[in-house]
């Protein structure tokens, strides 16, 4: 077949071949390479001299790479999970919607559009890019803190708003074009819609539950892993599919709930390790599919405009996060790490304002208005991101500089109550008070590695303190005998309380390893003469927590090949760098 009879194969060539390489270069200029995939994907647009890549083909290629995500994510996340941050989520979610449409509706109205494209263009503003986030969140390890959860918990609300928007949307066309369509048909659509995604949770939840894990063990048994991997395709793919095509969901809504079904089951884990390749190349066909999209010719045409748009996007919406999840008593440290993951758009702002245009309620312009929002919102945001996650500890240094160094009784910020059982009109407990323990040791983190470790010290006679911010983690150290401390361990406040400068040892054995590397170097500064032991994932982890001041650092993957080959009774080699 020649070449220019398969557009498909060009399609993902060009996408993958270029994003290899604007990805190696990002790499070079240490950027995140996501910004290489949408440049890749700039540069085989339309917009751009040289090859064209086919459009419509580049979107649903990116929409596997979409299911493939939301697939992962629901396989990480059960329902317990999302009934525990739907206190927050469903109303936060909420709110941030209307703020930010409202936002972007004002912007609509300077730029003197009517009153159809105000509603179109705000939503399109108001909602983040699920995909993006959820790789952030990959990458940080965070998708199973409570932060974590919080975040895509809001996202799957947004989801579940863009789909409705997305059917009433032709609704109010007919309206906005004088059509004379009542209010009454858009109540029955939102209706029938509501209903029919309600019904296809319903389904999956009773006979999903059900049906899905019974196939998936009868395939493992089977013994054939190629079998396996294709029914977990089969399982996100097709139920993505069926969510969409008969139940009026999204694809990633789709995808998402089959994740939560299987993920249920033991075999979970086997699923995500299989869907994991295929789903990071159609994540980058993805961001190339964006970057296809952007004329960077309205940098130049209507830059104010541009501007415009990504202040709704990046400070209005995350403002608006904050203030609610401050509202919501939050602390103050997650909320800011909340909202700032929040503030971009993507791939539903694409589709919500590509119909808006096929159904003439906005101008073209504001299509590509969206596009330099959210590609812009993407690139900036990991800045944004940084400096959130780096406010705490500038917080702390500016402190410590006037003089003002909390000692371990006097915490900077009173650490807010953990957010589970909130009633709204509760009231702001009581800071809680500094340990007294003194010759104890301290263990970050009571997960899988941290309660073998108090475990072991509570039975040799120890004094424990666990700091833990997962509440059923936190009962199980109580339970098992330790003092606990409620917080990010993270953050001074919460290691203000561990009263460092008396403690014997401290173990962090908490996953993510830029936390770790600033509990380690908090915890160094208050007490040269503590030892330190942390756990590690990657050579690079390991070097970062040696330089923080880590006197034992370990590296689980090390140590799993050192106990094989104890058991082998063969020598271990030193690898070389
Ligand atoms: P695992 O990976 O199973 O050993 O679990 C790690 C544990 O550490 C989990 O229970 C997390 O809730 C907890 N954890 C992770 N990060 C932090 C943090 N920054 N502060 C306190 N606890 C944490």
């Amino acid at each position: 077949m020649p070449a220019h009879h398969s557009p498909l194969i060009a399609t993902i060539a060009a996408g993958l071949v270029l994003a290899y390489i604007f990805g190696l270069l990002a790499n070079r200029l240490r950027i995140q390479p996501l910004v290489g995939y949408l440049l890749a994907g700039v540069a085989v647009g339309p917009y751009t001299p040289g090859f064209i890549a086919d459009q419509a083909l580049a979107g649903e290629l990116a929409e596997i790479g979409v299911i493939l995500l939301m697939f992962g994510v629901g396989l990480h996340f059960s329902l317990k999970d999302l009934a525990s941050v739907a206190k927050i989520a469903v109303p936060g979610a909420l709110l941030e919607i209307g703020a930010a449409t409202a936002l972007g509706s004002g912007l609509a109205w300077i730029l003197g559009w009517g009153p159809g494209a105000m509603i179109v263009f705000g939503l399109s503003l108001s909602v983040a890019s699920t995909a993006v986030v959820v790789r952030g969140l990959q990458e940080r390890r965070m998708l199973e803190t409570e932060r974590g959860r919080i975040i895509v918990g809001w996202l799957v609300v947004e989801d579940l708003a863009m789909v409705i928007a997305l059917v009433v949307l032709p609704a109010l066309a007919g309206l906005a074009g004088g059509r004379g369509i009542s209010h009454q048909a858009i109540w029955m659509t939102l209706g029938i819609t509501l209903a029919k995604v309600a019904g296809f949770i319903a389904f999956m939840l009773v006979a999903g539950r059900r049906i899905i894990p019974w196939v998936m063990h009868y395939t493992a048994h089977t013994g054939s892993r190629e079998l396996f991997r294709l029914a977990v395709y089969a399982t996100a793919l097709g139920i993505a599919y069926v969510a969409a095509r008969f139940f009026d969901a999204s694809f990633a809504l789709g995808a998402f709930v089959a994740g939560i079904v299987l993920g249920d089951t033991k075999l979970s884990q086997r699923a995500t390790e299989e869907a994991l390749p295929l789903r990071d190349a159609f994540a980058v066909l993805f961001f190339v599919s964006v970057g296809m999209l952007f004329n960077p010719a309205i940098l130049l045409q209507r830059p104010l405009a541009v501007l415009g748009t990504l202040v709704v996007i990046m400070l209005g919406k995350t403002a608006v996060v904050y203030l609610a999840l401050r509202l919501f008593r939050y602390r103050r440290t997650t909320a800011l790490s909340v909202a700032a993951r929040l503030g971009l758009i993507g791939e539903f702002s694409f589709i919500l304002i590509g119909l808006g245009v096929t159904l003439h309620l906005v101008p073209a312009a504001a299509r590509d208005l969206v596009l330099a929002g959210a590609i812009l919102s993407i690139l900036l945001n990991p800045v944004m991101v940084h400096l959130a996650d780096s406010a705490v500890e500038v917080k702390a240094r500016v402190l410590r500089a006037m003089g003002k160094a909390p000692p371990a009784e006097a915490p900077a910020e009173p650490p807010a109550p953990e957010p589970e059982p909130i009633v709204a009109s509760q009231p702001e407990p009581e800071a809680a008070p500094p340990t007294s323990l003194t010759g104890h040791d301290i263990v970050v983190g009571h997960g899988r590695v941290g309660r073998l470790v108090a475990a072991g010290l509570i039975a040799a006679g120890r004094p424990v303190l666990v700091i833990e911010d997962r509440s059923e983690a936190r009962q199980a150290a109580r339970e098992a005998g330790a003092e606990v401390i409620d917080g990010n361990a993270a953050t001074p406040a919460a290691l203000a309380l561990a009263n460092l400068p008396g403690a014997e040892r401290l173990f962090v054995t908490i996953p993510e390893s830029f936390e770790a590397g600033q509990v380690v170097q908090q915890a160094r500064a208050a007490n040269p003469k503590l030892e330190i032991l942390a756990r590690a994932h990657s050579d690079a982890c390991y070097d970062h927590l040696e330089k923080m001041g880590s006197d034992l650092t370990i590296l689980g993957e090390r140590e799993i090949a050192h106990r094989m080959l104890d058991r082998a009774q063969v020598e271990k080699v030193t690898e070389s760098a």
